[in-house]
């Protein structure tokens, strides 16, 4: 499988510079990094077998995150952020958790043989976090600040519970730069779509095991901050997309945020 159908990259920083950087000259250089785990239900080819008579369980948020790849485009467009995404279903590998963790592999694949788990893992899990990585440290090494956001929909009734947000910011709380990012961004949202609900860490702890979570263990607070955006997927139309209006106002209130 080539790496051009795990995940593209489909806006990089022109010129060089993606912006940012202040004009104080102690100050780091910004670069944007757009990220989507959950973007797709796709089961690849080789591994359809297993998921027969799994197509409803595909379709539904337990196999993708429904309205986060255009959320992500839309936000990575916004700030000429560097964009990678996977379409492979969570279903087949759980890219927004850590190594060795519970709940990396679904049900569905742990009924499968250890090696085709390992061989998922080497052809999606592997590739995909080591791009990202790889992205924020050569950003890091060449002097910038990374603020990565992780694109993610969440449904809006689990368990019976009905979820009461239309937009969470998952952080952690002990970074200075994310809490006070997200309290800017959720500030913005309010003015820019006063209709809509913003909560912090919430429908989960930003401080959970995932992506952002691993990257934090990796790069320092001075030059990497990982925030999760998560919305509420009764915005979500015909499965696929969030209104490009709610998703301007989005990405248009982080970019107030950020004082750009
Ligand atoms: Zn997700």
């Amino acid at each position: 499988m080539s790496r051009g159908r795990l995940h593209v990259r489909v806006a990089a920083p022109a010129g060089g510079s993606p912006g940012a950087g202040g004009d104080d000259p102690g100050e780091p250089s910004v670069e944007f990094l757009v990220t989507c785990e959950h973007g797709g239900n796709r089961v690849p080819a080789r591994y359809s077998a297993l998921f027969r008579g799994r197509e409803r369980l595909l379709a539904t948020h337990r196999g993708y995150d429904p309205g986060a790849l255009a959320m992500a485009r839309t936000l990575a467009q916004a700030l000429r952020a560097t964009l990678v995404v996977s379409t492979v279903s969570r279903l087949l590998v759980e890219l927004n958790r850590s190594p060795g963790r519970q709940f990396l592999f679904s049900p569905v694949m742990r009924n499968a043989a250890a090696a085709v788990r390992d061989e998922v893992c080497r052809r999606y899990y592997v590739p995909y976090r080591t791009e990202v990585e790889a992205i924020i440290a050569r950003a890091v090494n060449a002097g910038r600040r990374v603020v990565h956001v992780s694109s993610h929909s969440f449904a809006p009734v689990l368990a019976g519970s009905m979820r009461s947000a239309d937009v969470g910011l998952l952080y952690d709380p002990l970074r200075s730069g994310e809490r006070e990012l997200c309290h800017r961004w959720q500030a913005a949202l309010r003015a820019r779509a006063p209709q809509w609900s913003t909560r912090r860490n919430y429908p989960y702890l930003g401080r959970s095991d995932g992506f952002t979570t691993w990257l934090r263990q990796r790069f320092p607070e001075r030059c990497y901050l990982g925030i999760e955006l998560e919305i509420n997927q009764k915005h979500v139309r015909d499965r696929r997309t969030v209104p490009i209006a709610a998703r301007n106002a989005v990405a248009a209130a982080l970019r107030d945020a950020l004082g750009r």
